[in-house]
């Protein structure tokens, strides 16, 4: 006999399976409950409190999807006052990049959101595959990383937004802090939080309104609400640490149901106020090439990529 699990809250024939809750829902009661825990979220540390513009950073991925779906039902409802916007880099990836802009432009028309799109290679003369002929090739992430977390912030300071949105999800912090916990690393654990307020003009307060929810409850979000998935993979996506990581926080996660929430509450609540009261903020400068702000006379984005872009603007000359 086949036995359908019924929904906790109406009693309907469940679709989703909130693991950590150990609840079923239905398809209704799960987006109910899905946006509800991000409206909490953006409420509960003030988010958008003062906000006028807020720009959110969509890959096409599954993250960045859910998350401007749903603030965009938020907002329309509960904070009519604020303006949203997207942000998609266009990394130059072949194979995947097209997927991405093409996702991103799609869910931002249907939702009549303005989507500002920066191609890289256009823009900078360069695309992510070229840090393959540098000695970031093996750190080809982390390059990645540093160039959307730079780009994002500029082109958010450019557009006029006083807010930057991203779609990093429970899993992703837990998975960095974890990290980050093991290494000691505890400037780095500090700025592990839902709100980075700004502290410089240029530098814009970035807000992580997916934080409590999972990779999985995410997913379930875009199924239920019918948004394009992406399927294409990144080429350059290569066994990481950092999925080895994850992997074994799924694995914890299975024996000790709630971990991940526990985890992230704990650094929340109790670590992270005596850490911010112990240490001094570093200061804000302007770098030295691009003007925008870092606390070294060079901004890591000017670090990784002044000597690839002129190496291919030479490569480029030479061949006329
Ligand atoms: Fe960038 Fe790595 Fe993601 Fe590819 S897998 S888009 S290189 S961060
Ligand atoms: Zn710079």
């Amino acid at each position: 006999m086949v036995v359908i699990a019924k929904c906790r809250f109406c009693g309907g024939s469940a679709a989703y399976y909130i693991e950590h809750a150990r609840m079923h829902l239905c398809e209704n009661c799960f987006i109910e409950y899905y946006e509800r825990k991000v409206y909490k979220t953006l409420v509960k540390h003030d988010m958008l409190k003062g906000a006028r513009k807020v720009a959110v950073a969509i890959s096409g991925g599954k993250d960045s999807v859910a998350l401007l779906e749903v603030l965009h039902r938020i907002t329309s409802e509960k904070f009519p006052e604020v303006e949203l916007t997207a942000i998609h880099i266009d990394l130059g990836i072949p194979g995947y990049s097209e997927e991405c802009r093409r996702i991103s432009e799609d869910v931002c028309r249907k939702l009549g959101i303005e989507c500002h799109v920066y191609d890289l290679r256009r823009e900078e003369g360069y695309g992510i595959p070229d840090f393959q002929t540098t000695p970031f090739k093996k750190r080809i992430c982390g390059a990645c990383g540093t160039v959307k977390r730079y780009l994002m912030n500029r082109i958010a300071y450019e557009i006029g937004a006083d807010r930057l949105a991203t779609g990093h999800n429970l899993d992703d912090v837990v998975e960095v802090l974890f990290e980050l916990y093991l290494k000691g690393s505890v400037e780095e654990i500090v700025r592990m939080k839902p709100v980075s307020w700004s502290n410089h003009p240029k530098l814009i307060t970035k807000i992580k309104p997916l934080i409590e929810l999972t990779e999985r409850e995410n997913m379930y979000y875009v199924l239920a609400r019918k948004l394009p998935i992406l399927s294409a993979q990144c080429p350059l996506a290569k066994e990481s640490r950092m999925l080895r990581r994850k992997r074994l926080i799924d694995m914890i996660e299975k024996e000790i149901p709630g971990f991940k929430h526990t985890f992230y509450k704990s650094h929340l609540k109790r670590l992270l106020p005596k850490l911010e009261k112990e240490l001094k903020e570093p200061e804000i400068r302007e770098c030295s090439q691009c003007g925008m702000p870092t606390i070294s006379k060079t901004c890591s984005y000017c670090k990784l990529t002044t000597k690839l872009k002129q190496k291919l603007l030479n490569q480029t000359s030479t061949k006329y």
